[in-house]
C-alpha cells in the first residue's frame, strides 16, 4: 500500500513501524471473512482492511473524526485477521499506533472518559477488584455482569493445594490482577500439574497486572509503569535460573511477549525486558511437550466429571481464546492434552471465533460483545458438552455469563484428573 506519512509521525519509531506495516498490505481482502466485526456489521470500515485504510489516512494527516474512533474502538484486537493474512500484515501493532493517535486527537464524552478511567484504575489492581466485587452494586455498574454475578464470585470448595517446590526445573507463575480474585484455583491447579511433570512453580513477589488492559486503552505511561514493575520483580528469579515465565491467562502470556518491544528504548530495562519476553509462555506451551508424562498417569476409562455428575467420562468443548490461537499461535495443544487425559472433546461449530470478551470490550462495546457471546455459546453448546474449558480468565467469566454449562480453565481439568488418578 503506497503511503506518505505526515510530518508529525513519519520520523518516529512508531511512524517507521506503521509505514512498513502499511506497505505490506496488498488490499487482497483475505482477512475480511475472518473478522468478527465485519461478519456482524457488514461494513468495510469495521473490517481489518477498512481499519488499515483509516489508520493510513490519519497517519497521512487527514482529519481524525469520532467516526474513525468508533470503527477503531469496535475492533476486538482478536488478531484473527493476522492469522488469515497471507502477507503477514501486523495489524495489531498498526491498530495500537492508530488508536494512540486517535486518542490524542478525538475527545471522548465525559461518561466515556470516566468509564475508561475507572477501568484503568480498578481492574489492573487485585485489591481494588476484590473491593469492587465486594460492593456488589458498584461492581455491577463498573464491571461486566458476569463478573458481578454470584456464580462468578463463588469459590470452589476443593481448590487444589499448592505443592512445595522440590524440582530442579522451575518456572515463574504470574498471578496477574483479576484471576486471583475470580478464580484463584487455576494457578494452584497449574502448579499441581507442573509438579507432576517435574517442574516447580514459583510465585514471584511484587508483580501485578501484565499491563494488557491499560495498553489496549492506549494508556501508555500506566502500561510502561506496570511493565517495568514486573520486570524488576521477576529479574532476581530469572538470574537465579528459571526456564519460563508462565501465565495461565493467555492474554497475559501474550502481553508478556511484548515486553522487549515496549521497553526497547529504555537502556535500564531493554535487555531485561527482552529476556522476560523470550521466557514468556502460556501454560499450554509448557505442558504441551509433557503430554506423554501426563497421559500415562491420567489415562484410563474414567475421567473428571462435572460436579455432582458422578464418575463418568466428561465431554468437553474447548474455546481457544484469540490470544492463544492468534497472538501466541498455539493451536491444538490444549485439545491434545485433554484427549490424552481421557476427556472426550465435543465438536465446536466455529472454533475460531472470538467470544466477545476481548479485555474491556464486553464493557465498552456491550451490544457487539453480547451478539458474539450468543454465537459463541451456541457453537460451544452445539456438541452437547458437559463442561466448557478455556484458557483465559476473561473468556471464562464472559462465557460463563451466557451458558448454564459449567465453564472452567482446562488446567483445572487436568489437576482434577490427577486427583482422581491418585485418589
Ligand atoms: S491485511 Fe492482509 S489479508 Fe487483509 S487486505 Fe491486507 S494483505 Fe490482504
Ligand atoms: S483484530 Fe479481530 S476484530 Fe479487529 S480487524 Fe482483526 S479480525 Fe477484525
Amino acid at each position: 500500500m503506497r503511503t506518505a506519512l505526515a510530518d508529525f509521525i513519519k520520523d518516529t519509531p512508531a511512524g517507521r513501524e506503521a509505514h512498513a506495516i502499511l506497505r505490506s498490505c496488498v488490499h487482497c481482502g483475505f482477512c475480511l471473512p475472518a473478522c468478527p466485526t465485519y461478519q456482524l456489521l457488514g461494513d468495510e470500515l469495521d473490517s481489518p482492511r477498512g481499519r488499515i485504510y483509516l489508520v493510513k489516512q490519519l497517519l497521512e494527516g487527514a482529519p481524525v473524526t469520532s467516526s474513525t474512533q468508533l470503527h477503531l474502538d469496535r475492533c476486538l484486537t482478536c488478531r484473527a485477521c493476522e492469522s488469515a493474512c497471507p502477507s503477514g500484515v501486523q495489524y495489531g501493532r498498526l491498530l495500537d499506533i492508530g488508536r494512540a493517535v486517535t486518542e490524542q486527537r478525538v475527545s471522548r464524552s465525559a461518561a466515556a472518559r470516566l468509564k475508561r478511567y475507572l477501568l484503568r484504575k480498578i481492574v489492573p489492581h487485585t485489591r481494588r477488584v476484590r473491593a469492587a466485587l465486594a460492593l456488589t452494586r458498584l461492581a455491577r455498574s463498573l464491571l461486566p455482569r458476569e463478573l458481578a454475578a454470584p456464580a462468578a464470585l463463588a469459590p470452589r470448595s476443593s481448590a487444589p493445594s499448592w505443592p512445595a517446590p522440590r524440582h530442579a526445573r522451575r518456572v515463574l507463575l504470574l498471578p496477574g490482577c483479576v484471576q486471583p480474585v475470580l478464580r484463584p484455583q487455576v494457578d494452584a491447579a497449574a502448579a499441581q500439574v507442573l509438579d507432576r511433570v517435574g517442574i516447580s512453580a514459583i510465585v514471584p513477589r511484587g508483580t501485578g497486572c501484565c499491563g494488557a488492559l491499560t495498553h489496549h486503552l492506549s494508556a501508555s505511561d500506566e502500561t510502561l509503569r506496570q511493565v517495568r514493575r514486573n520486570v524488576d520483580a521477576l529479574w532476581s528469579h530469572i538470574e537465579a535460573g528459571v526456564e519460563a515465565v508462565v501465565s495461565t491467562t493467555s492474554a497475559c502470556a501474550s502481553m508478556l511477549t511484548e515486553y522487549g518491544r515496549l521497553l526497547e528504548a529504555e537502556p535500564a530495562y531493554a535487555a531485561r525486558a527482552a529476556r522476560v519476553a523470550a521466557l514468556a509462555r502460556d501454560i499450554a506451551q509448557v505442558l504441551g511437550p509433557e503430554r506423554e508424562a501426563l497421559s500415562a498417569p491420567l489415562g484410563g476409562a474414567s475421567a473428571v466429571r462435572p460436579r455432582g455428575a458422578g464418575r463418568r467420562a466428561a465431554r468437553v468443548a474447548f474455546h481457544a481464546p484469540c490470544t492463544l490461537q492468534h497472538a501466541l499461535r498455539v493451536s491444538g495443544t490444549v485439545e491434545a492434552l485433554l484427549s490424552a487425559a481421557g476427556f472426550e472433546l465435543a465438536p465446536v461449530g466455529d472454533r475460531q471465533e472470538c467470544c466477545g470478551s476481548a479485555g474491556t470490550y464486553s464493557i465498552l462495546q456491550p451490544e457487539l460483545s453480547e451478539r458474539l457471546l450468543r454465537a459463541k455459546v451456541a457453537a460451544l453448546e452445539s456438541g452437547a458438552p458437559e463442561l466448557i474449558a478455556t484458557a483465559n480468565i476473561g473468556c471464562l467469566t464472559h462465557i460463563r455469563g451466557g451458558t448454564s454449562v459449567p465453564v472452567v480453565h482446562w488446567v483445572e481439568l487436568l489437576a482434577e484428573r490427577l486427583s482422581v488418578a491418585n485418589g
